[in-house]
């Protein structure tokens, strides 16, 4: 191996990412070095790609991008046990601390001192990736790189829909981006009745209907009660899973759930909205807020279930070189994608 690699870079406080040489990371003694193969392009790259307000405040410049991946292990640092070279693997991007009380407890997603690959630190858009070997999470043979590099929104996708039993429940979706659309298929998979999925883009609702077995609702062209009566879901939704960031949709969703409906809220306002909170009090409703994945938890569940009949390779909608990393971002911008996968190989 030489020692440099070709890498998508923010390298400059303005729209785009750039292709550039950088070094292979050293490998620390706790650490794997992982030759890319395959990576998903994420709304949060999206962000960095545009340079918003959220980017401005969080990224540090230069940095490689990207923290959705798969690839194989082809160094081991001399502490590291239990991993071996040529592993095929994927990780969790989410770099813990080992001080803060949550940690200590053995809860590592909710560590206040995590700092995310691609985000805070150097990450997957590159021909190498260092990871802490805590971070490791090797790939079964019957899981392709495609999947494993999508595994880190699929994770979204099982913690929040995994958040309440969904076992017979009717279960309301808002927002048919691709995590959406991945938990539309979990909760199928996870044996609810039936699953609605709403959004206003056409586009993504006939993506949904291909990925899994639920009900699309366009809410500018059809009333979701209608849709409801139609299933036969008499008193409201049971459980809910808000993807979209979406007041209205909120809105919409604190309305059509039961008493005592559960709500596991993903999507991220754009800003400090009130809600009616006396919806909320009056209808006894529990909300949860979900933050990244279960480390590990939720991989584990997510393999178990990816090996027994959950399939979501119809959410791939594009693949490009990483040469053609531009058409990629294209792809994801116009709004209508899914997955987006650059190959690294
Ligand atoms: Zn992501």
């Amino acid at each position: 191996m030489n020692n440099e690699m070709k890498a998508l870079v923010k390298a400059h406080a303005r729209e785009g990412l750039w292709l550039q040489i950088e070094p292979v990371p050293d490998t620390g003694p706790d650490d794997v070095l992982i030759r890319i193969n395959k990576t998903g392009i994420c709304g949060t790259d999206i962000h960095i790609w545009n340079w918003d307000k959220w980017a401005k405040k969080t990224v540090p410049l230069p940095l490689i991008t990207g923290h959705e991946f798969a690839g194989e292990i082809v160094e081991l640092g001399r502490n590291v046990e239990g991993l071996k070279l040529g592993q095929r693997c994927s990780g969790e991007g989410h770099l813990i601390g080992k001080k803060s009380r949550q940690s200590r407890a053995g809860k590592f997603h909710l560590d206040p001192e995590t700092r995310g690959i691609g985000v805070n630190e150097q990450g997957a858009f590159a021909e190498y990736l260092r990871l802490p070997a805590f971070n490791v999470v090797a790939l079964p043979d019957e899981i392709s790189d495609d999947i494993g590099a999508i595994l880190d929104p699929l994770g979204n996708a099982v913690h929040t829909a995994l958040s309440f039993d969904l076992v017979g429940e009717d279960v309301l979706i808002t927002g048919a981006g691709p995590i959406g659309i991945m938990a539309a298929a979990v909760a199928r998979h996870a044996g609810a009745r039936n699953v609605v999925i709403t959004d206003i883009n056409q586009d993504r609702l006939d993506l949904a209907t291909k990925v899994s077995d639920i009900t699309p609702v366009n809410v500018t062209k059809d009333e979701l009660a209608d849709v409801q009566a139609r299933l036969n879901i008499t008193q409201g939704f049971d459980v809910g899973l808000e993807m979209s960031g979406n007041e209205i949709a909120l809105d919409q969703m604190i309305e059509s759930m039961v008493m005592g409906g559960r709500i596991a809220l993903l999507g991220i306002p754009p800003c400090k909205k009130p809600i009616d909170w006396s919806r909320i009090v009056f209808k006894a409703i529990t909300l949860k807020g979900i933050y990244g994945r279960e480390i590990f938890e939720t991989w584990y569940k997510m393999i178990a279930m990816l090996q027994n009949g959950l399939n979501v390779s119809n959410i791939i909608t594009h693949h490009f070189n990483f040469g053609d990393f531009k058409h990629g971002f294209e792809a994801m911008k116009a709004g209508s994608a899914g997955k987006v996968i650059l190959d690294w190989t």
